[in-house]
């Protein structure tokens, strides 16, 4: 990409919100750059096993899913760029995306889709053991538990999924949850009960992660001791925005103030997925935010520049 091309769309982040963004911007004949920090990215949806309630496609894997998304994107020869937003600064007619490596792209819109990184549980023992038994990828890891025994902490559809997929390949899976009601779905609370190899401890607050070269057990505030090889955590996730500080509207726990039609507080600046404020934050919602913010975008331009 030219740099000092004046693209229409410039979308941060190739996951199903960027991509969905993506697809709808270049079918309004919109010129459209995907930024995208991981090569092939597609997010979160990578990291998901089985993706159970997307419609008319029960049982997706994640993966797999994902690269439909991607195909689909290519198949309009949406062009999809390697690199890191780092700043955002608006000019009288447009915004200048500053990358790693001092360049500059400039857009007349942004579609800001980052998403949400892992939340990490804040206990001892989680930093000193990272990629020595403890993870954030159950889908990513898993296999490198195959026959052992493992914790997955959460009570969100995260670990629920995360379970569930760890109890076809460890000999153990222990469910740790804080309170005694799950926020993750029922249907997956009822099909790990139905597994004879899980364990499912509610009220079981995580105290500390133990081990020696690698993780031996996880060890609870009651002063309980889980014997375990490895330990998932899947404590939620936190919105990507840190860059966004100064540019646009942020709530109070870092997401973007914005409705589904993705305006913020920035004009030109819209935002779509797990990064705005929302209820849910599900697949679906992501596609219909990038599909929503694309059209936003595409209204905002034929007011602005024509
Ligand atoms: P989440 O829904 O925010 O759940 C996070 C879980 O971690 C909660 O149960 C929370 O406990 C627990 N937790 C947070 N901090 C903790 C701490 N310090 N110690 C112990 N436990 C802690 O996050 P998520 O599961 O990653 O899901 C994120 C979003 O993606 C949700 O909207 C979810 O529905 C969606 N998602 C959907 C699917 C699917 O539909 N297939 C799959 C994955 C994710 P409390 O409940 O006590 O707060």
């Amino acid at each position: 990409m030219d740099e000092k091309e004046l693209l229409d769309v410039l979308i941060i982040g190739s996951g199903p919100a960027g991509l969905s963004a993506a697809v709808y911007a270049k079918r309004a004949n919109l010129s459209v750059l995907v930024l995208e920090r991981n090569y092939r990215g597609t997010g979160q949806i990578a990291e998901t096993d089985q993706v159970d309630n997307y419609l008319g496609m029960p049982g997706m894997n994640g993966y797999d899913l994902g690269e439909a998304f991607l195909d689909h994107a290519e198949q309009l020869a949406v062009e999809i760029q390697e690199g890191t937003a780092e700043a955002f600064t608006k000019e009288t007619d447009c915004w200048n995306v500053h990358l790693d490596g001092d360049k500059i792209l400039r857009a007349k819109t942004v579609i800001y889709c980052a998403g949400a990184s892992h939340r990490r549980l804040g206990v001892d023992g989680e930093a000193e053991f990272a990629g020595k038994g403890v993870s954030y990828c159950a889908v990513c890891d898993g296999a490198f538990y195959r026959g052992k025994e493992t914790a997955v902490i959460g009570g969100g559809d995260t670990a629920l999924g995360d379970a569930l997929y760890l109890s076809d390949l460890c000999d153990k899976v222990y469910l740790i949850h804080r309170r005694d009601e799950f926020r993750g779905s029922a249907a997956t609370v009822q099909k790990l009960q139905e597994k004879e190899n899980v364990e499912i401890l509610t009220s079981a607050v995580p105290h500390k992660i133990v081990g020696e070269q690698t993780v031996t057990a996880l060890e609870l505030k009651d002063g309980r001791s889980i014997p375990v090889n490895g330990t998932f955590v899947a404590v939620g996730m936190q919105p990507q925005t840190e860059q966004l500080r100064g540019v646009v509207e942020l709530d109070d726990t870092g997401y973007v103030v914005a409705d589904e039609t993705g305006v913020t507080s920035a004009p030109g600046f819209f935002v779509a997925g797990d990064v705005r404020t929302k209820a849910l934050r599900q697949l679906v919602t992501a596609v219909s935010d990038g599909a929503n913010a694309a059209v936003s975008a595409a209204d905002y331009i034929k007011k602005e520049y024509t």
